[in-house]
C-alpha cells in the first residue's frame, strides 16, 4: 500500500536559525518514514523584512517586478538549506522553486494568485523516495517572471499544492499551538481551538488574525482541504480547519480578530445627488485601493457627510485622490486620520443568537471606549476604535463572549 501523502509547512520562526532548521529536518525525517512529504518553507523570520527595507532604501517605491526577484530568494535559500539538513541526517530529499514546479500564477506582482501547478516533477521526486521541498511564497507568471504571493502567502502554496496533489492532509506548523480565540500574544488567557468552520477561519483571517493568510483558507474551503495548524515546538495536535459541523452553530463566538492598519477618510458636505457615491469610489477603486466600510449621513442641508475606512498604507494616497474628486463636484474638506484599529467578533451562532452586536456595544461602553463606524455581516460585528484602545478592546469583547466559563469550541 502507498504511504499518505502529506503536505507540511513550516513558517518563519521555525526555520528561524540553523538550530531550528536542524530541529525540522528531525521531526520531517520522522515524519519521513510513515509518509510522502512535501515541505513547503518560508523565509527565516525577519528575512522577508529585511530584503523589503534594502528595496526601499534604494527607492521609496521599488518596480515590482525587482522586488519579488528580492524577496523570493528568502524561500530559495530556505528551501536549500532544508534539503541539505535532510540529507545530512540520511534523509533524500531535493528543493524546487516556483518556477521549477511551475506554480503558475497571474502577474499581480507582490500580490499574485496562483493559478494553476505541475505536479509531475514532485511526484517524480516522491516516487524516488525523496522528501520534496518547496519555497513557498513564491510563483511563475506566464512570461517567466518570479511572482509572489502576499505576505503570509507560504500557507497559500502549501494548501495549494495539496489541493493539487490531492494530499491528505496539510499541516501548518508556526509558532503558536493552533488557532486561539484571539491572538494570544494580546491576550494570554486566549484559548486553542480544537476545529474551526472554513467560514470562521476566512473572516478571521481577512479581520487581521495573520496565523493563516486568507487565501490559503480559500483554497482550502474551495477543494475541501483540511487544514491542522499547528505547533512547531511541540507534539500536541493543534487546531482542524474543516468544512462547517452541524453542531458548531451552538457556540455564538468562535474567536475575535483585529486590524491595526485601518485609517479613516472623511468628506465633508458632499451634495446629495444621484451617482456622486459612483464618482467618489470608482476612481479609489481604479487605483488598487480596498474601501473597507462606509458610513454617509445625510444633513437638512441637501448636503451628506462620506466617511469610510482604507489599509493605512493607502490613505494617503485615496486622500489625494478625494480631495482631486471634492474639487471637481463641489463638496466641502477631506481630512484623514490614521491611527484607526478595526475589532471584529466572528461566529457561526451569530446566525442563530440575537444580541451579540448589542453586546459588543455594551462592553466597550463600559470601558469608555468610542465607536467610530460599524459593520456587520451574517457571522460578524466589526468597529473601528482608536488604535491606542486596541488591547483593551480586544481583551474585553474576549472575556465577554469566550473568557472563563463562557463556552467556547475545544
Ligand atoms: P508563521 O511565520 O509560522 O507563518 P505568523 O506569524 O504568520 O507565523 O502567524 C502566527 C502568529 O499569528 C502567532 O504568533 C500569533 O501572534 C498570530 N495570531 C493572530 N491571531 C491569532 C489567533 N487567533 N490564533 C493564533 N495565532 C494568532
Ligand atoms: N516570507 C513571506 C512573509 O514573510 C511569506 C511567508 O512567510 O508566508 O510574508
Ligand atoms: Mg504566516
Amino acid at each position: 500500500m502507498t504511504k499518505p501523502l502529506v503536505v507540511q509547512k513550516f513558517g518563519g520562526t521555525s526555520v528561524g536559525t540553523v538550530e531550528r532548521i536542524q530541529e525540522v529536518a528531525r521531526r520531517v525525517g520522522a515524519c519521513a518514514k510513515d509518509s510522502r512529504l512535501i515541505v513547503v518553507v518560508s523565509a527565516m523570520s525577519g528575512e522577508t523584512d529585511r530584503l523589503l527595507k534594502l528595496a526601499r532604501a534604494l527607492s521609496p517605491d521599488p518596480l515590482p517586478r525587482e522586488s519579488d526577484v528580492v524577496v523570493a530568494s528568502g524561500e530559495q535559500v530556505t528551501s536549500a538549506l532544508l534539503s541539505i539538513a535532510l540529507d545530512a541526517r540520511g534523509v533524500p530529499a531535493q528543493s524546487f522553486l516556483g518556477h521549477q514546479i511551475r506554480i503558475r500564477t497571474d502577474s499581480s506582482h507582490t500580490k499574485a494568485r496562483i493559478r494553476s501547478i505541475d505536479s509531475e516533477r514532485m511526484f517524480e521526486a516522491l516516487d524516488a523516495g525523496k522528501v520534496v521541498v518547496v519555497a513557498g511564497f513564491q510563483g511563475v507568471d506566464e512570461n517567466g517572471n518570479i511572482t509572489t504571493l502576499g505576505r503570509g502567502g507560504s500557507d497559500t502554496t502549501a494548501v495549494a499544492l495539496a489541493a493539487a496533489t490531492n494530499a491528505d492532509a496539510c499541516e501548518i506548523y508556526t509558532d503558536v499551538d493552533g488557532v486561539y480565540t484571539t491572538d494570544p500574544r494580546i491576550v494570554p488567557h486566549a484559548h486553542k481551538l480544537e476545529r474551526i468552520s472554513y467560514d470562521e477561519m476566512l473572516e478571521l483571517a481577512s479581520l487581521g488574525a495573520k496565523v493563516l493568510q486568507i487565501r490559503s483558507v480559500e483554497f482550502a474551503k474551495r477543494y475541501g482541504v483540511r487544514v491542522h495548524v499547528r505547533s512547531s515546538f511541540n507534539e500536541e495536535p493543534g487546531t482542524w480547519v474543516v468544512p462547517e459541523e452541524s453542531n458548531m452553530e451552538d457556540v455564538t463566538v468562535a474567536g475575535v480578530a483585529f486590524d491595526r492598519d485601518q485609517a479613516k477618510i472623511t468628506l465633508t458636505a458632499v451634495p446629495d445627488r444621484p451617482g456622486l457615491a459612483a464618482k467618489i469610489f470608482s476612481p479609489i477603486a481604479a487605483k488598487g485601493i480596498v474601501v473597507d466600510m462606509i458610513i454617509q449621513n445625510a444633513g437638512a442641508d441637501g448636503k451628506t457627510d462620506m466617511t469610510f475606512t482604507v489599509p493605512r498604507l493607502e490613505a494617503d494616497h485615496a486622500l489625494q485622490i478625494v480631495r482631486d474628486i471634492a474639487r471637481e463636484i463641489g463638496a466641502g474638506e477631506a481630512r484623514s486620520e490614521g491611527d484607526m484599529t478595526k475589532v471584529s467578533v466572528v461566529g457561526l451562532g451569530m446566525r442563530s443568537h440575537a444580541g451579540v452586536a448589542a453586546q459588543i456595544f455594551e462592553t466597550l461602553a463600559r470601558e469608555g471606549i468610542n465607536i467610530q463606524m460599524i459593520s456587520t455581516s451574517e457571522i460578524k460585528v466589526s468597529v473601528v476604535i482608536d488604535a491606542k484602545y486596541t488591547e483593551l478592546a480586544v481583551r474585553v469583547l474576549h472575556d465577554a463572549f469566550l473568557g472563563g466559563d463562557k463556552e467556547a469550541r475545544g
